[in-house]
């Protein structure tokens, strides 16, 4: 017997029907034996709909506000799922995010948890129960309902996994696992069977949204075993208990899987990501002077707004120089204005903002102690006349920014130059 957490992603969540799947995939781990609590997220499609709804009704709107309508979403169907479960003749209830509570912090619309009070909910799933858990919200120490940033509702499903210390947290979603690269751009993207909590955060912080960053950098610092998997089974597939999915494990739990056979040797790069939430905006003719970049990015630091790719060109001849760097498409209203108001101070020539850029990333560790990983990259796109606009690297990616319409062209002749394509 173990203690389980699952969770169930917005498709997995769609209606009706599919809530009859997802209750009857519970029960059987229930049945199994194991005590259980399921995080849920919104239907797909609802929270995208009541976050219109806030901007129709104040573009600025406040973030503590917002928390009130978007979190909703979760409470519809946490409420739904137990129904359905006892209507399959099984104990559920459910437990919002302040009832456990789920305690975050202040940062309405991003919140971070902190702790969780977890002993009701695991005297709860001793007797028998199932707890249904409504996933992306929690409770700020103002006594408000917060929510964690979209997609959240994995980070709820880790925490909740720590907090009651379980054996395993099953992230089942419309995919039967962390792929080479989005499976729907490349149809013979290859299957992982286990992928490292270290190459996973970096393949989620660069757009493969199959798990929320946050919450693969939180099982990783608890050390929760999580595991991707798909809702979108009949009843003869294979239990999860024998891990038909993707595992997230430790270096060391790799090493041992591929010393056992269980893997295939890995390869170079573990997976390629794209995003095409970033914006591009480049600062002209700014004095190529000391501070002057500080100028720029230190008021975008203190509004929060998270800067990524950065180049500054080689200066000219009257002392003047371009900074290009890249923000997120949601920041750039806020960034926009920010730098406006501070033309004088940066002095700068004109603010030029583009949203049709993409920025496309190569990830794995094996690049740590192989050089050409970013020389193969430039090449093969290069081949394809992909212009390359900006590049950034870590110990474990190289990234670069292009057009967003050759978004699915540079996946696609990647994942071949990197030797992924399955066979
Ligand atoms: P959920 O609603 O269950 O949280 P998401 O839409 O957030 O699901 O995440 C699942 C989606 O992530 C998949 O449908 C797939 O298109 C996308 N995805 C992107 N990169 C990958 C990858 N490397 N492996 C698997 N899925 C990926
Ligand atoms: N419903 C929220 C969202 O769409 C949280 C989640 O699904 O993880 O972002
Ligand atoms: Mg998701």
């Amino acid at each position: 017997m173990a203690r389980i957490v699952m969770k169930f992603g917005g498709t997995s969540m769609a209606g009706s029907e599919r809530i009859r799947r997802v209750a009857q995939i519970v029960r059987s781990q229930a049945d199994a034996g194991h005590e259980v609590a399921v995080v849920v997220s919104a239907m797909a499609g609802e929270t995208d709909r009541l976050v219109n709804f806030c901007r129709e009704a104040n573009p600025l709107y406040d973030p503590a506000e917002y928390d009130v309508v978007v979190a909703s979403g979760e409470q519809v169907t946490s409420g739904l799922l137990a129904l359905t479960l006892q209507a399959l003749g099984a104990k559920a209830r459910s437990w919002l995010g302040w009832q456990m509570p789920i305690h975050t912090d202040k940062a309405y619309a991003k919140a971070r948890i902190g702790n969780i009070d977890a002993e009701a909910l695991i005297a709860s799933m001793q007797s028998g129960e199932i707890a249904v858990i409504p996933g992306f919200q929690g409770l700020s120490d103002e006594n408000r309902i917060t929510t964690l940033g979209r997609g959240g509702s994995d980070t709820s499903a880790v925490a909740i996994a720590a907090a009651v210390k379980a054996d395993r947290c099953d992230i089942y979603t419309d995919v039967d696992g962390v792929y080479t690269t989005d499976p729907r751009i490349v149809a013979r993207a290859r299957k992982l069977k286990a992928v490292t909590y270290e190459e996973m955060l970096e393949l989620a912080s660069v757009g493969a949204k199959v798990l929320q960053t946050r919450s693969v950098g939180l099982a990783m610092k608890e050390g929760v075993k999580v595991q991707v998997l798909s809702s979108f089974t009949d009843e003869n597939a294979p239990n999860a208990d024998s891990i038909p999915g993707t595992m997230i494990v430790s270096d060391e739990e790799l090493e041992k899987m591929e010393l056992e056979n269980e893997i295939v040797e890995r390869q170079l790069i573990t997976g390629i990501a794209h995003d095409k939430n970033e914006a591009k905006l480049t600062l002209t003719r700014v004095p190529d002077l000391p501070g002057a970049v500080s100028n720029i990015f230190a008021p975008l630091a203190d509004a929060a707004i998270n800067v990524d790719m950065i180049i500054q060109n080689v200066g000219r001849d009257k002392g003047e120089t371009d900074v290009t760097f890249t923000v997120p498409q949601a920041d750039l209203v806020r960034c926009t204005s920010i730098l406006e108001n501070a033309r004088e101070k940066i002095g700068f020539n004109r603010l030029i903002s583009d949203t049709k850029v993409a920025k496309i990333s190569v990830v794995g560790v094996g690049m740590k102690s192989h050089a050409g990983v970013a020389s193969t990259m430039f090449t093969s796109l290069a081949d394809r006349k992909i212009n390359i606009q900006a590049i950034s690297t870590s110990e474990i990616k190289v990234s670069v920014l292009i057009d967003e319409d050759e978004t699915e062209l540079a996946v696609r002749v990647l994942h071949t130059a990197y030797g992924l394509d399955a066979e």
